[in-house]
């Protein structure tokens, strides 16, 4: 939605994709073959990572991690949807959260928002999102985010240029709120059994910041 994003893909040879799986069995699984069998029979991922859907934010890439490590979930925006306990509305998310959490037994949570994020952007233009009704429904998730940032700018917090950036941040913030919101969530986090992060990945900067709950602020993870 962004004007780095609305360019059209040049068409994939799919040649291209057949040749990426014959050398991940060359290159990844044979020399780790025996990783894979053990690997194969169960799972115990320690985090469940929630990110945003967009091509260029690759969980395991940025925290270096391996197969069995992260259970992720990802979609527009990376939003949590508001605990509802009727299990009626964006079961798709709340779902995996619930599964990790209960089932899964994740000790930590990350909550990552990026940097040109599409989806935070689209909160600021009705017009497009006329033709992509799913996208429209799914973000209105995001509508008390976009309620803070008008807030700041009505009231010259912020300028219009720091709009898209302070609303990628202030939406994992917001997210990291909603997650609280989840009561079996919250009885975990207070007795000490599961943490909660956010983060802001720079993609041009290949820097991941971390929110500090105390200092309010995102701070670079050195
Ligand atoms: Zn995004």
């Amino acid at each position: 939605m962004s004007e780095s994003e609305r360019k059209n893909p040049e068409p994939i040879d799919y040649n291209r994709l057949f040749e990426g799986i014959r050398d991940f069995k060359t290159n990844e699984f044979i020399p780790r073959q025996q990783f894979f069998e053990e690997l194969g029979q169960q799972q115990s991922p320690h985090t469940l990572f929630i990110g945003c859907s967009d091509s260029r934010v690759i969980p395991n890439l940025v925290t270096k991690t391996i197969p069995g490590e992260l259970f992720v979930v990802r979609n527009i925006a990376n939003l949590v949807p508001l605990y509802d306990k009727n299990s009626e509305t964006f079961v798709a998310t709340s779902a995996v959260i619930e599964y990790a959490v209960k089932q899964l037994n994740v000790t930590n949570i990350v909550i990552c928002g990026h940097s040109n994020c599409g989806g935070c952007a689209a909160l600021y233009y009705d017009k497009e999102l006329k033709q992509l009704p799913h996208t429209k429904k799914w973000l209105e998730l995001a509508s008390p985010v976009k309620k803070i940032v008008e807030e700041k700018i009505a009231k010259n917090k912020i300028s219009l240029d720091e709009r898209n950036s302070f609303t990628e941040k202030i939406n994992v913030v917001e997210q990291m709120n909603h997650l609280m919101k989840y009561p079996y969530i919250r009885k975990r986090v207070k007795e000490g059994t599961l943490t909660i992060m956010g983060w802001y990945y720079h993609i041009e900067e290949g820097e991941i910041y971390n929110y500090d709950k105390k200092k309010r602020r995102f701070i670079r993870v050195e």
